[in-house]
């Protein structure tokens, strides 16, 4: 077994990391205060090929293999939660979604489109979060064409995305439809108000009586389901590398700050408490890489990744929340502050109970598997 990166997946990660540290370090602060995604930025992660990362070249993409992807949104989430998160919802929840699922057609029409400008995913409602089979979202067939009415609720990218996949019920059940978001009808909402990834373009999206032709449905009617859950494991995975990523920044600045600051005479790095602290952190990060790694070579073996996609996911989230929150206390009263970049870090690993499902409902997909065959019915 070996664990080393080739060749190709270290020059790649020192291609992200250097990206990262040159380009999205310096705007990780004012992204957060401004609670605005760093548009421009987006414009440099276009022309390195970043918003097709994993397109198969055919399509003009950067074909990455798993590994690599989930290394680009590590470098990314060390210096910024927001960008990286941003990144994975383009690449993840839509361009994988279209290059698995799309016809030829589909995919030439929208992954062009989705190399230069971002995408967005809409499944969640107000009143359909973790159960999204109860979907208020309508889309009513008349001929070749679809008429979607409904609210969507916490869209990532959605007020900067070009392309939508949109959740809705059909009469032959929930069904995803790829949507343009300058359709008539269909109206960005307001920026809900967040408690971190500030940086993230999340909005709710109004869709009312808005057209679309049967030849931008993605998959057959009543697949819809089937498809948004293929799109998560894309997203936790992802997400369990952002989660690494963000682990590590925040050990970074726990680090530098223990050296630095001095109390009792001597710098706090060498009190053994602080010192379990980082222990803790190592231990829990190192773990984390070994899921994200077997779950990576699970994606390009194209062996079932899904069990393994959720619990590297479920497991980053604790990571990266257990090491914010240990370095924050590293900085003591400094560390509540926003002037250190370890709140924003501290806020931010929050979303990832969240995004892309949360962990009570993961654990029901996990002691389902633990029970399959025992003849019980678990459900969330
Ligand atoms: C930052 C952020 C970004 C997001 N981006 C997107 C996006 O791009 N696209 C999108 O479609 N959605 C997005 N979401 C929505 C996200 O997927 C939902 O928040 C998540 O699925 C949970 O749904 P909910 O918030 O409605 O909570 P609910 O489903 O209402 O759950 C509330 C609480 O009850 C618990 N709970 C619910 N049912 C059960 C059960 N059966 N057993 C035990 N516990 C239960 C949940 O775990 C949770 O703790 C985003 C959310 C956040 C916070």
């Amino acid at each position: 077994m070996d664990f080393s990166l080739t060749e190709e997946q270290t020059m790649f990660r020192d291609l992200f990391r250097d990206f990262a540290q040159k380009e999205v370090a310096k705007l990780a602060k004012h992204t957060d205060e401004a609670e605005e995604p760093p548009v421009a930025l987006l414009k440099k992660a276009v022309a390195q090929g970043f918003l097709a990362a994993t397109v198969p070249e055919d399509f003009g993409g950067a074909a990455l293999d798993p590994l690599s992807y989930c290394l680009l949104v590590e470098e990314i989430a060390k210096e910024c939660m927001s960008t990286a998160v941003t990144l994975a919802v383009h690449n993840s929840l839509v361009n994988a979604t279209l290059v698995k699922y799309g016809s030829d057609e589909q995919k030439e029409k929208w992954l062009p489109l989705l190399a230069e400008n971002l995408g967005a995913f809409a499944a969640t409602e107000p009143d359909a979060g973790s159960d999204t089979s109860r979907l208020a979202t309508r889309a009513r067939r008349t001929g070749e064409t679809y008429t979607l009415s409904g609210v969507k609720v916490w869209v990532s990218n959605a007020a900067l995305a070009k392309v939508l996949l949109v959740l809705a019920q059909t009469d032959g059940g929930p069904t995803m439809f790829i949507v343009d978001p300058a359709t008539p009808g269909v109206k960005i909402g307001h920026r809900e108000p967040t408690t971190g990834l500030r940086g993230v373009a999340i909005n709710t999206v109004y869709f009312d009586f808005v057209e679309v032709a049967e030849a931008d449905r993605l998959g057959e009617e009543g697949a819809g389901i089937s498809i948004a859950q293929a799109a998560n494991t894309q997203l936790q995975l992802a997400l369990a590398a952002a989660a690494l990523g963000l682990a590590e920044g925040a050990v970074a600045l726990g680090r530098a700050f223990a050296i630095e600051r001095k109390q009792f005479g001597v710098s706090i790095a060498t009190k053994q408490a602080l010192g379990n602290y980082f222990a803790d952190c190592e231990i829990e990060a190192e773990a984390l890489r070994h899921l994200i790694e077997y779950a990576a070579w699970l994606a390009s073996e194209d062996k079932d990744v899904a069990q393994a996609a959720l619990k590297a996911k479920m497991f980053g989230a604790k990571t990266a929340r257990a090491a914010a929150n240990l370095m924050l206390q590293t900085h003591g009263g400094y560390g509540f502050s926003d002037e250190y970049a370890i709140s924003r870090l501290y806020r931010d690993a929050k979303a990832l109970d969240f995004l892309g499902g949360t962990p009570q409902i993961g654990r029901v997909v996990i002691a389902q598997q633990v029970f399959e065959g025992a003849g019980l019915a678990i459900k969330p």
